[in-house]
């Protein structure tokens, strides 16, 4: 089976991958592939960062490799934490510190709309592959649910009246900015 490693040590993102792949990759982590420095992701964009990781494996391990980059874009703060979505509190970011400012940050502002945008970057033989997944949505003005991660308990999906964290992960991930870039992903390497 051909090995692919994909530039996470996230377990719960390989299992997800995994199981869309069915058997047609074996996935490896970081750490399968002896990989156990922190890969630098200091790009400005999503695409430049997911890019820089997987550049950075296909480069130093010589394995197909993909790697993924996520960001929260809110419409009234002009795009923003976008890149920035991990450390929009500063650096010391815990996901509720996060929430928090980004909920400080929307008061008083009428347009709650937002959306998830996910990179990922596939070296496939040497040649790069970028897909995209996006989910629209808006922001909640208090926090509802208690799963997931992240934004999931102020981020409402289109077409629904529920938060992320309110939903099953097999809801989430059917309509996720992640689910839709890995669902692109898995179709281009099942036709490979
Ligand atoms: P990463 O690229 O997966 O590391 O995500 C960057 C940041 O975006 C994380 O620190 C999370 O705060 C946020 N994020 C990514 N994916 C999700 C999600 O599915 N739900 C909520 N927040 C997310």
């Amino acid at each position: 089976m051909t090995e692919l490693c994909f530039a996470t040590n996230n377990r719960k993102k390989l299992e997800e991958v995994s199981q869309m792949l069915e058997g047609k990759y074996k996935l490896l982590t970081l750490q399968d592939i002896g990989c156990h420095e922190e890969l630098a992701e200091d790009q400005d964009t999503l695409e430049g960062n997911s890019r820089q990781k997987a550049e950075y494996v296909w480069q130093n391990y010589n394995i197909n490799c993909f790697a993924d980059d996520t960001g929260l874009e809110v419409a009234a703060l002009n795009g923003a934490p976008g890149v920035y979505s991990a450390r929009y509190a500063g650096p010391q970011h815990s996901d509720t510190d996060n929430v928090q400012h980004l909920l400080q940050n929307l008061e008083g502002k009428e347009d709650r709309s937002a959306r998830f945008r996910t990179y990922i970057t596939l070296y496939l033989n040497g040649q790069e592959h970028q897909f995209e997944g996006i989910v629209n949505g808006r922001i909640t003005t208090e926090w509802q649910g208690d799963k997931g991660f992240g934004y999931d308990p102020v981020f409402v999906p289109e077409d629904y009246n529920h938060t992320f964290a309110q939903m099953s992960s097999a809801e989430k991930n059917a309509i996720s900015h992640r689910g839709r870039a890995i669902q692109k992903l898995v179709a281009f390497l099942k036709a490979q």
